[in-house]
């Protein structure tokens, strides 16, 4: 008998991808010097069988009329127990998994939807949206407190078609639960693209990026999903929201902009009309080197008040460069882009290059020339992933897999990302280095490694992203990796906001950034935000103790990063 309601192939619950992934010869052999760099011993715990870890029995009892789409299988509790941040893996590696939820639904259709959060709500069950549950915030984890009697982890991916489209607007309605290679594989066959890559596009879904505000792989102009939403419709407790399919609206605050980020707090995104766009055809790109992270960062700035908007402007400091090597692995390295499927973009780099020029960015001539050669559209670009920005690209779609078997040797390897306005940037950007520095040293007694890269700019600042490594325990004790972990990532909260930057610019608040979301809100605000969820959720059971506390219940922050 199958084990599971879910389709497609077999994932991973204790890292990222499916069980049929593996690393090569040069990822192994990547992933060893890092360990060694780290100081890591050689032993280390396996990587956990799903034998190993036990759960507590399902608590509640479910409708028969429900019974069709509910599993309490081991595997698909298991594998919607957590999401795929640090905390989480390593909490799976450990075998710990205190918090399963009871019933993990799969509805094949809206009415589904509506029958699980019906019987939630008569009954006192917190429900849990799930998409593709690649939250590192902890957005997915069912731990709500001992108030509700049972807990629904609720996974969209049976809805997952793209049902209408829109060709004169350049539009479609696409089911939440597609994820990201399935809707643009359905989009192709029209010529379209949504053109929205975040680096878990593979394993994401639409709905998960709405409600969590993703972004996408480029740096300017639409790369929020914001960005990309033409209207919304959502199953809450209270009834069915749908927002009116419009280009713009003046009309008084925006429905939409309430389910926008709202993390599964107000009820379930079923579906969407999303902008597209014609497929790219044109495309130019250059890495350049600088001297020094100043003039390089005042170049970007440069760039993003430029008007030209790049549609890659992505700056790795020197010591990404050094840990992922990249180009001379030592200077600070821009990755510069553009593309469009109207005209050639020529010109626009023709201008960038003189603005990097002008402040001191070296690039190698032939190497541009060649990623725009045959810049008639027909083929343009074909260098254009050459380079070091194709050795980041590679590089890029791969860390996730590379970070897993490091877990289990006692390395402690994590990434948070922010946004500040460009007059604090230098300050922000040195202090948040030196005060994670510290914190891991605090933490593990070695300064570990810290790096920097932007993943998209604007014309007001940056949204810088660090990624951090360090030997959490020398004996690969995994209590004492995640203690370390704990106290490095309150740094990192702290560090962000009291700098002047946000808690978040496209990971989502969660339960992990909780603390630095209720400082950089308005009181008010949050007791508006709050009323809003009590109009659409009235028993407080939408996904409780994530982004703002349920309605009187007091859930604070859970998981592991509990104050
Ligand atoms: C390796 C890695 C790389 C990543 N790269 C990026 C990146 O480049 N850009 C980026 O923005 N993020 C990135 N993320 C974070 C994560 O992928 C995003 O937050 C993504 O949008 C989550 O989508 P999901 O479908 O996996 O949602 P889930 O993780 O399943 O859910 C996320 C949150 O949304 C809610 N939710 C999910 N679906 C729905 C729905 N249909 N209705 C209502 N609420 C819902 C959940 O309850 C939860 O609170 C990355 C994560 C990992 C592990």
């Amino acid at each position: 008998m199958k084990d599971t309601l879910s389709i497609g192939p077999r994932r991973r619950f204790w890292g990222w991808g499916n069980t049929a992934d593996e690393l090569s010869v040069a990822e192994q052999q990547s992933v060893n010097s890092t360990l060694a760099r780290l100081g890591a011993s050689a032993a280390g715990v396996s990587s956990p069988q799903e034998s190993d870890v036990s759960l507590r029995p399902s608590r509640g009892a479910p409708p028969a009329t429900l019974q069709a789409i509910l599993s309490g299988s081991h595997y698909d509790r298991l594998t919607h127990s957590y999401g795929k941040s640090f905390a989480d893996l390593l909490r799976m590696w450990q075998r710990a998994v205190p918090n399963p939820p009871d019933w993990v639904a799969f509805p094949q259709d809206e009415q589904g939807v509506v029958d699980v959060l019906d019987w939630a709500s008569r009954s006192n069950v917190a429900v849990i949206p799930f998409g593709g549950g690649t939250s590192v915030c902890g957005g997915v984890e069912p731990a709500v407190g001992d108030s509700y009697t049972a807990t629904v982890s609720l996974d969209l991916q049976l809805l997952n078609r793209v049902l209408e489209i829109d060709p004169i607007s350049r539009s479609a309605r696409i089911q939440a639960g597609a994820f990201g290679p399935d809707l643009e594989a359905q989009l192709k066959s029209h010529g379209l693209t949504m053109r929205h890559y975040p680096q878990s596009f593979q394993f994401s879904t639409l709905g998960g990026w709405i409600a969590t505000r993703a972004g996408g792989h480029y740096a300017t102009l639409a790369t929020h999903i914001d960005d990309m939403v033409q209207s919304t419709r959502t199953v809450t407790p209270a009834g069915i929201l749908q927002t009116r399919r419009l280009p713009a609206s003046g009309a008084g605050p925006a429905p939409d902009r309430l389910i926008i980020g709202s993390e599964g707090t107000c009820g379930v995104i079923t579906e969407a009309w999303m902008r597209l766009q014609t497929r790219p055809r044109f495309r130019a790109s250059a890495s350049v080197t600088f001297t020094d992270m100043q003039r390089a960062v005042a170049c970007v700035r440069m760039l993003a008040q430029s008007g030209l908007y790049p549609t890659n402007c992505r700056l790795l400091d020197a010591d990404e460069v050094a840990n992922f090597h990249i180009g001379d692995g030592r200077s600070p390295t821009l990755m510069l882009g553009f593309e469009s499927a109207d005209h050639t973009v020529r010109e626009s780099m023709r201008r960038a290059l003189e603005l990097v020029a002008e402040c001191g960015g070296i690039y190698d001539v032939a190497a541009v020339e060649a990623s725009m050669a045959n810049d008639s559209g027909i083929g343009a670009g074909v260098g254009a992933r050459s380079g070091a920005a194709g050795e980041w690209r590679d590089t890029f779609i791969r860390m996730p897999y590379l970070r897993d078997p490091m877990l289990g040797r006692g390395a402690i390897l994590d990434t948070f990302e922010t946004a500040v306005t460009w007059d604090k940037f230098d300050a922000f950007y040195a202090g948040v280095k030196e005060g994670i520095h510290r914190a891991i040293k605090r933490a593990t007694g070695n300064p570990g490694m810290v790096s920097c890269r932007f993943t998209h700019v604007y014309p007001d600042g940056a949204a810088p992203y660090f990624t951090f490594a360090a030997l959490g325990s020398a004996k690969a004790d995994l209590d004492q990796s995640l203690a370390a972990w704990c106290e490095i990532k309150r740094a990192a909260n702290d560090l962000v906001i009291s700098l002047g930057g946000t808690s978040t610019h496209h990971h989502a608040v969660g339960r992990d950034h909780r603390s630095g979301y209720e400082v950089e809100s308005a009181p008010l605000f949050l007791s508006a935000l709050a009323a809003a969820k009590s109009a659409l959720d009235p028993h407080g059971v939408m996904n409780p103790g994530v982004l703002i506390d349920p309605l009187g219940r007091k859930i604070g922050l859970s998981g592991v990063l509990v104050r």
